[in-house]
């Protein structure tokens, strides 16, 4: 059995970790990283790296090596490939299970402004705030290029490109984030409003507590829907338990119908 797992998330690697602790005979593991980062952190497997050309490109890779089991572990705003996931495995019917961690929920104390992308959470800074925490990732900057009067932090795993806000400081840093760290970030920049995407993942994310105590606005960008149809687990222990029933033929493992709970979209 062939499992082809799309990954570049902690959900992706630890799922590899998890198929690798207890092997299953006969089980073949590769994991896909999409050679964005510079020094990724590399799951157990094999491991391949950059895209597939398309969905028509993935669909030809899943055949050429006989893939028995598609998961799509990538970020929950890694839209393309999962849109192209989805088709690729109707193309060449192969199973497609998506890994998603839940969506964040706000709580009590949170001030949340939700958008559908970076353009409208761009568009709302001007009337929350002059300094700006930016947390959305290095891919995107162009949406808050404008924003000439307003001063950004920018956090990234790897130093953005142009174009980009003309007035912002970069913080290269991958976390994990800690509570007192994220506190000590927005005292010391004098931050008025945060933005993110809702990545999710624990329950909530030090920069929202620190947020919310400080009573900072959020902009919480909201995640592209999980395509249509396809099965959904939300953590790597799940999805590992899935490969371990489809492995011995278990015929529901698969199933549209076996949806994991709290997922948008
Ligand atoms: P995307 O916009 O959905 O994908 C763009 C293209 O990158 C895809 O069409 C595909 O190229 C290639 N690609 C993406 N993920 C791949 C993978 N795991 N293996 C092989 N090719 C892949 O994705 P993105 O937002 O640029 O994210 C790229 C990677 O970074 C993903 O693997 C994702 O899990 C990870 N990541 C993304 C975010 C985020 O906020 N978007 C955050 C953390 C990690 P082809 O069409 O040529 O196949």
């Amino acid at each position: 059995m062939h499992v082809l797992i799309l990954g570049g998330t902690t959900e992706a690697r630890r799922l590899a970790e998890l198929l690798a602790a207890e092997p299953l005979p006969g089980l073949r593991v590769t994991n896909s990283l999409a050679g964005r980062v510079s020094a990724p952190r590399t799951p157990p497997g094999e491991v391949r790296v950059g895209g597939f050309g398309g969905a028509e490109g993935l669909a030809a890779w899943l055949r050429e090596h006989t893939v028995d089991l598609l998961i799509d572990a990538t970020h929950p705003f890694a839209g393309t490939i999962s849109f192209n996931a989805a088709r690729a495995a109707a193309t060449a019917h192969v199973p497609l299970l998506a890994l998603r961690r839940p969506g964040w929920v706000p709580v009590e104390g949170d001030v949340w402004h939700e958008t559908g992308s970076l353009a409208e959470a761009a568009a709302l800074l001007p009337a929350l705030g002059r300094r700006v925490f930016l947390t959305t990732g290095r891919t995107g900057l162009a949406a808050f290029a404008a924003l000439d009067e307003l001063w950004f932090l920018v956090r990234s795993v790897d130093a953005p490109d142009a174009p980009r806000p003309s007035r912002m400081e970069v913080l290269l840093d991958r976390g994990p984030f800690t509570l007192d760290g994220e506190r000590e970030l927005l005292r010391r920049h004098r931050i008025d409003v945060l933005v993110t995407k809702d990545s999710g993942g624990a329950a909530t994310a030090p920069k929202l507590t620190a947020a919310r105590e400080a009573g900072l606005p959020v902009v919480v960008v909201r995640r592209p829907p999980v395509p249509e149809g396809v099965p959904v687990v939300t953590g790597p222990g799940q999805a590992a338990r899935r490969v371990r029933e489809a492995h011995a033929g278990r015929p529901d493992a698969l199933s549209p119908d076996r949806r994991g709970p709290h997922v948008s979209g």
